[in-house]
């Protein structure tokens, strides 16, 4: 009988659980549902995998991503699972053979797109077969609330109730808003579930908010900085997109691009050449990446601030899978914003919602977008930010963010701040952040003039300041909440309650303030402050073993046309380097080596491990 630790080393290679996969595991072992709330990179296969192997019957996963699927299942056999996919990429002669092996109880695991359940030959097929698990991949989908809402997800609960005898329902996201929550358990049907959150904070993760002058400029520095490392640099736009890539390929840079408005097959044939390691920099929109499993991608830039901390994170988590040392650097400028702003307001409406919940999610839109920008111009840790956000507790200090890793000196900004607030107030709270600014520096714009706003008493008052100070105090007193800036097209700012005690002199208010010019102190801090996914990607015992381990399993992948991560991941090949294996039981104690892997490749890399060794 096999039990949970088998599977997971002898399928999957790995020895030990992540943090919530076996409390999930069990879970479904015990027969509950559950709701799962993972980051991307959590680990949520496995909590689905693990069972779909122990259980007797077969384990139906929906996922709405086609170019998935066809991954994942690919991943599945290598490891000697038998598992398929149904969807409309398939010819109809496969479709019937894959119809015909569930039949027949060939697979454990059918991965399926959502609008082949309502397909009748294949709820037939189910009802004829045992089901033990369904699991819902992705499962915000079928939230109204989310980005990514599909119809089709609504009819997962219609699915359930055909079959004869009610699977296990495990759903997995990694958006963990209540809403969104509560949509899961209600549309799926769950009952009583087992519910988990975990893991959002990812330590090997090193978050940074950059607001260079020249974003290009920054840009080649960077990836000059990274030059044999592979990395995605997300763009807003699809046409910012198209003029970094051509740019950074001017620039002699290996980068392919993906947006939606690219041919499928030049967008496929660009994926895969990232994938498949042949093109080490992708630039892209937010259409890319969804459940893309490269576990070497070492950084993640955003060359534009997204909309929201959800598709932040989710980007930016794509970066250090392989649990090594990466980078995620957010390009901010104010400009961005209004791109924001600009595309909520111009966003294609969901035609299944009615005008007035059209509505309410632009305001939550809004609403999310102020939160990246409190993100993108804080002085507090990064990573505690968004962990708070998310809902986990945090340290408030996690010494791997520019935040904590900038030294920041407390200033009294009272005298600003009165000045500023009386400004809002003279004005009659009608404008917005840059009318403000450009009165109290005492702009001779013709708007002002001709408004009158020359004649305000702030006028002028702070001419000396430049304008991203004055910016920094404004954000930083919406953040600290003496103002709020209402959710829109054109942002007007008023004062609260809390801004009271500042004017009448009775309360002062304190920022935080990078202290420039610490370079030095910045590099030695750093250094003392290493996270240990960095120390362990330093101490690489050994980069010629480590690069004839990579140019194996580049000519294994390109043998058995699957990405090179699928054979084995840039994790398991340091563990090789550090293990230095030479046997077969050594080489089966490598991370990411199950008993399948060990029969497929175990003899070639032993091969080359042992000659390694010979040559010392
Ligand atoms: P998610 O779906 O939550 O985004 P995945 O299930 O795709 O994440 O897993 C992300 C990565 O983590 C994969 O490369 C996988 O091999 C690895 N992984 C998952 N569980 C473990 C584990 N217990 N030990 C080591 N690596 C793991
Ligand atoms: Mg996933
Ligand atoms: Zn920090």
């Amino acid at each position: 009988m096999l039990d949970k630790k088998t599977v997971l080393k002898q399928y999957f290679g790995h020895s030990e659980f992540r943090d919530g996969q076996e409390e999930v595991v069990d879970a479904i072992m015990r027969g509950e549902d559950a709701l799962c709330i993972m980051p991307t990179g959590g680990g949520k296969s496995i909590c689905y995998q693990v069972p779909a192997m122990l259980l007797e019957g077969m384990t139906v996963v929906i996922s709405p991503l086609i170019s998935l699927m066809k991954d994942q299942v690919n991943a599945l056999t290598q490891n000697g699972i038998d598992a398929a996919y149904l969807n409309s990429s398939l010819s109809y002669t496969q479709y019937v053979r894959v119809l015909e092996n569930i039949r027949r109880g060939i697979y454990k695991i059918v991965y399926v797109a959502p609008e082949r359940l309502a397909v009748s030959d294949f709820a037939s097929v189910c009802r004829g077969i045992k089901i033990d698990l369904l699991a819902v991949d992705e499962a915000h989908c079928v939230s109204q609330w989310g980005q990514d809402f599909r119809p089709s997800y609504l009819k997962i609960a219609d699915f359930v109730n055909t079959l004869g005898c009610r699977p296990r329902v495990a759903a997995f996201t990694a958006t963990a808003t209540a809403q969104v929550k509560g949509d899961i358990e209600y549309s799926l049907r769950l009952k009583s579930p087992f519910r988990i959150t975990t893991g959002f904070d990812r330590p090997n993760l090193k978050f940074e908010v950059l607001r260079p002058k020249h974003k290009f400029d920054e840009l080649l520095s960077l990836l000059r900085a990274r030059a044999d490392k592979s990395g995605i640099i997300y763009c807003s736009t699809r046409k910012t997109v198209d003029e970094v890539g051509k740019k950074l390929c001017e620039a002699g840079f290996s980068a392919t691009v993906y947006h939606a408005g690219l041919d499928d097959d030049v967008r496929r044939q660009n994926q895969e050449d990232f994938v498949y390691d042949r093109r080490s920099i992708m630039v892209a929109t937010n259409a890319f990446g969804m459940g893309i499993d490269k576990s070497n991608v070492s950084y993640v830039i955003h060359y534009n601030m997204p909309m929201d901390i959800e598709s932040y994170y989710q980007e930016a988590g794509r970066a250090g899978r392989d649990g090594n040392a990466a980078d995620c650097i957010l390009l901010y400028s104010k400009g961005d914003v209004m791109t924001n702003q600009y595309l909520i307001e111009h966003s294609e409406p969901n035609p299944d919602l009615t005008p007035d919940m059209q509505e309410l999610i632009k305001a939550r839109d809004y609403e999310r977008l102020k939160m990246m920008t409190f993100y993108s111009t804080a002085s507090t840790c990064l990573r505690s930010f968004i962990l708070n956000y998310f809902g986990e507790k945090s340290s408030g200090y996690c010494g791997n963010c520019s935040s904590c890793l900038t030294q920041f000196t407390e200033v009294d900004i009272t005298a600003d701040a009165r000045k500023i607030l009386a400004c809002i107030s003279q004005t009659g709270e009608r404008f917005g952040k840059k009318l403000i600014c450009d009165i109290i520096r005492g702009s001779n714009r013709r708007k002002i003039v001709r408004w009158g706003l020359d004649t305000v008493p702030a006028y002028g008052e702070l001419a000396s300041h430049k304008e991203p100070h004055l910016r920094a105090i404004l954000d930083h007193l919406e953040y600290e909440g003496y103002i709020t800036s209402n959710a829109g097209k054109y942002p007007t700012l008023s004062l609260t309650p809390k801004a009271e005690p500042v004017l009448s002199g009775e309360a002062s208010v304190a920022m935080k303030i990078a202290k420039p010019k610490a370079p030095d102190v910045r590099r030695s801090k750093k250094s003392t402050r290493t996270s240990s996914a960095e120390t362990a990607a330093a101490a690489t015992p050994d980069q010629r073993l480590f690069a004839e381990l990579k140019a194996l399993r580049r000519t294994i992948a390109d043998e058995t046309n699957v990405p090179a991560y699928i054979v084995f991941t840039d994790a398991a090949l340091l563990d090789m380097c550090k293990k230095h294996p030479t046997t077969r039981e050594g080489f089966l104690a490598v991370s990411g080596v199950g008993k399948v892997k060990l029969d497929l490749f175990g003899d070639r890399f032993l091969e080359l491990l042992i000659a390694h060794k010979k040559d010392k």
